[in-house]
């Protein structure tokens, strides 16, 4: 396991109320979860739990899954029990699913009340299920599905106009005295969706689930999450994230569990320092930095390693991590905590990184 070496958050987290989904802890100073969503169909219990399992094994603690059919609602009930992390239901707008979720034992149901109330009016009902079980419900607005009369009123999805649509759908829940509620206000365009997520946090305390939507294939959408998290993160607001990338859920994770560790919101784990390279430099960074990364994948403790191009800033910076190399004349100057420890020849550079960190890491695992 990873020891509890405290982060240091990039700034103070918003006050907000706190909701559980299952086990986890969703706002109300709780750290930031980081969720995915499955791609199966729901109804292949098989695949949906293996893709489940793979999103466990790489870190995601909360799994959402969509639910258009009624052989998908039979399915949550299974995947509900057999998921070792907890399972939101995804529900467009049939109350009959979203009951279906709720008595699945789902951790959680995604659904707007909006829709509910437009197709048959069982608000009421959905609020006082979801109250009988302790189930919270993710109110979700998304600028492609914004209501018809906020698009008349505000002429497209405006940051007010996703705010309007939010704060509406939660009332809706309020006048049931139903207030076990997270929100999100998606937007492809960051810009847009900051700031709606700005005036949100400013206008409620609910607790916010952050994430671009479409944001794209996974070079432009992992800079977009990035991008717009952490302008958000870094005033506080966020309780949970999900990165959306037109590639493999687990990648999903990868990206947003690299986010919460950039921002100090978690504590980082194996942290590569590397420098871009440059005209002095006398070993192929690119090269050594990937084969670092390769050989230390998987490493779980945090260790931060510097791969230095020359010994211009290379020594400085090798010194600042735990380990580090700083190449010149076909050689590598190997430090640990600031000691050069060898000198070896370029060849050995990676394999003595690798060894040392090894020893690094069994000092610092709990015992
Ligand atoms: Fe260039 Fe050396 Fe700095 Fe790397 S460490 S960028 S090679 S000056």
């Amino acid at each position: 396991g990873v020891p509890e070496v405290p982060a240091r958050p990039v700034a103070p987290r918003r006050v907000s109320r706190q909701i559980h989904v299952g086990p986890v802890a969703v706002g109300g100073g709780a750290p930031v979860s980081v969720q995915s969503m499955t791609t199966t169909r729901t109804s292949d219990i098989g695949a949906t739990l293996q893709q489940i399992a793979e999103l466990t094994a790489s870190g995601c603690q909360i799994v959402r899954v969509a639910c258009p059919t009624q052989d998908d609602a039979d399915a949550l009930a299974t995947i509900a029990r057999k998921s070792q992390i907890p399972v939101i239901a995804d529900i467009h707008f049939q109350p009959k699913y979203v009951f279906a979720a709720i008595e699945a034992g789902c951790a959680a149901v995604r659904v707007n009340p909006g829709n509910i109330k437009k197709f048959d009016d069982q608000v009421k009902e959905i609020a006082r299920a979801a109250k009988d079980h302790g189930t919270p419900i993710r109110i979700g607005v998304n600028a492609g599905s914004l209501d018809r009369r906020l698009l008349q009123k505000y002429g497209k999805a405006t940051p007010e106009a996703l705010v309007e649509s939010a704060l509406w759908e939660a009332s809706l829940f309020e006048e049931h005295d139903f207030r076990d509620i997270k929100i999100s206000v998606k937007h492809n365009d960051p810009v847009v969706m900051i700031e709606a997520y700005r005036q949100l946090a400013e206008q409620c305390d609910y607790p916010l689930h952050l994430g671009v939507t479409e944001a794209g294939p996974a070079f432009q959408g992992t800079i977009k999450s990035a991008v717009a998290f952490g302008a958000l993160l870094s005033r506080g607001i966020g309780d949970t994230v999900r990165v959306s990338l037109s590639a493999p859920p687990a990648e999903e994770v990868k990206v947003g569990i690299q986010i919460l560790e950039s921002l100090g919101l978690r504590q980082r784990r194996l942290e590569i320092v590397s420098c871009p390279s440059c005209g002095r430099a006398q070993v192929d960074v690119y090269k050594l930095a990937e084969e670092v990364t390769a050989g230390l994948d998987g490493m779980d403790v945090p260790l931060r390693v510097a791969v230095m191009g020359c010994v211009v800033n290379g020594p400085g910076e090798a010194r600042e991590a735990d380990l580090g190399v700083a190449s010149g004349n076909g050689k590598g100057q190997i430090f640990v905590k600031g000691e050069v420890v060898k000198t070896v020849p370029e060849s050995k550079i990676v394999e003595t990184l690798i060894e040392e960190a090894m020893r690094l890491a069994e000092r610092k695992s709990p015992a």
